[in-house]
């Protein structure tokens, strides 16, 4: 035990993990009763009663309204289709500046492109991840039309500053709840603290339907436009007398009967699912806070965080390693990650590199060789994405963020101890990998 593993010696741990796999006999049974049915979709892309999709799912939107306390679930086939709907609806037009963060899964930056806006990077809060108010406030300029926040490792952005910084200045505030499906701030569920909320329902996240979202609202306008968008609008507008035509070029965005049933089964679990990622998380907390040099990610006051992931701080000062080595050598500790149905060490350092240098955005070049939206009549004065755009970003994507998934249920504490186990294993020979 005193030689680290990345250097030859014997690992923590060779077995490997539970895998997160909540798809059980609920919905199997919700699938077959579809299936019995025939009707695996009923949607109709004209103006009929089955343009708003069969009955499983309404009555997955209806049950999803309902749990999330909002008026309008609007069922699609994944998180990205959602925001793309979210961005049409509002009204985004060419040249239309969307603040969104740099630091998410690059369609909370992307999705304004769809209709010709311009991402707008603005940097992230140095303790929770999401948005800072600060920095988004100073992009604001007359052009800016909206925000897309992103509730980050699932815990919500800061809806107080930045909705009162959206109503000062006229913008629509999106909420990509894709990682926080549950999550709280004071009374209100993360996804319906803006305008518009979009969950994703994609195999990785807290639940899922394969691949599914959902968009929900409190407008009944911009509900009805999501609607529209999500199923060939411009087949039936004229019909259904829609008079605002902006945005109304429609897409097949439908989920099935059969994801939607699977759906309905999934939403049952999510709370007892919650609840043991957060038991799992408090555990950790409580010993990995101990190692000099590692600090757990704050949680917002007010807030409740369900961890998508859970998030790290680390300093280099501190243990005298670099992050990169340190988790690597964690990493050798423990049996390396196969499929999902058997899975080895799930940690990863940096999350996303800021998305501003992808590129997509270091050559501004979206659709066609043009370079629209970004050099083009309705963007003017250019736009640019330069490293350095958002230093707590880099940092934290560089040196100083860690994240892991060991929390998802069905971990025992045995497995847990197996993972506090390798770090302090490492923390205690670091001198090795230096
Ligand atoms: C997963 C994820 C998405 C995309 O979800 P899909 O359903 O796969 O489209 C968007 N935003 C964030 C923050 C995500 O984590």
């Amino acid at each position: 035990m005193s030689q680290l593993a990345i250097n030859g010696g014997k690992s923590v741990r060779k077995k490997l993990f539970p895998a997160y796999k909540f798809i059980g006999r609920e919905e199997k049974a919700a699938v077959n009763k579809v299936m019995d049915s025939g009707i695996l979709s009923r949607y109709l892309g004209c103006w009929h009663d089955d343009f708003y999709g069969g009955l499983e799912v309404r009555a997955f939107e209806k049950e999803w309204a309902d749990y999330f306390k909002v008026k309008h679930a609007i069922a699609v086939n994944s998180c990205t289709s959602g925001l793309q709907c979210a961005i049409g609806a509002i009204g985004i037009e060419p040249g239309d500046e969307v603040i969104v963060s740099p630091y998410s899964m690059c369609v909370s930056a992307t999705a304004p492109l769809w209709y010709g806006g311009i991402p707008v990077f603005a940097d992230i809060e140095e303790k929770y991840f999401c948005l800072d108010p600060k920095s988004v406030e100073s992009k604001i300029t007359k052009k800016t039309k909206a925000i897309i926040v992103v509730d980050l490792f699932g815990q919500p952005y800061d809806a107080v500053a930045i909705n009162k910084i959206a109503r000062q200045h006229n913008l629509f505030v999106i909420e990509d709840c894709a990682q926080a499906p549950g999550a709280k701030l004071g009374k209100k569920f993360a996804g319906t603290l803006g305008d518009i909320g979009v969950y994703s329902l994609n195999y990785h996240k807290h639940i899922h339907t394969g691949e599914g979202g959902v968009v929900v609202t409190d407008n009944d306008e911009l509900a009805d436009r999501v609607r529209l968008i999500r199923n060939h609008a411009e087949a039936v507008v004229e019909e259904k007398g829609t008079k605002n035509l902006v945005n109304m070029v429609g897409f097949n965005f439908r989920l099935t009967e059969i994801q939607a049933a699977i759906g309905r089964a999934q939403l049952k679990k999510l709370q007892k699912l919650i609840k043991s990622r957060q038991r799992n998380c408090f555990y950790l907390n409580k010993e990995l806070s101990k190692i000099p040099g590692i600090k757990i990610a704050d949680i917002r006051p007010g807030a409740s965080h369900i961890y998508y992931v859970q998030p790290f701080l680390y300093d280099e000062k501190i243990t005298g390693v670099s992050r990169d080595k340190f988790i690597g050598a964690v990493k050798a500790e423990l049996p390396a990650t196969r499929l999902r149905e058997c899975e080895g060490q799930q940690i990863s350092v940096g999350y996303n590199k800021p998305l501003y240098l992808l590129p997509l955005f270091q050559q501004q070049l979206a659709f066609g060789r043009s370079g629209y939206p970004f050099k083009s009549q309705f963007c003017k004065k250019g736009t640019s994405y330069n490293k350095g755009l958002c230093p707590v970003s880099e940092r934290m994507y560089e040196k100083e963020l860690f994240s892991h998934e060991f929390m998802r249920p069905p971990v025992t504490r045995k497995d847990l101890d197996d993972v506090i186990s390798a770090f302090n294993k490492v923390y205690r020979f670091r001198d090795q990998l230096k």
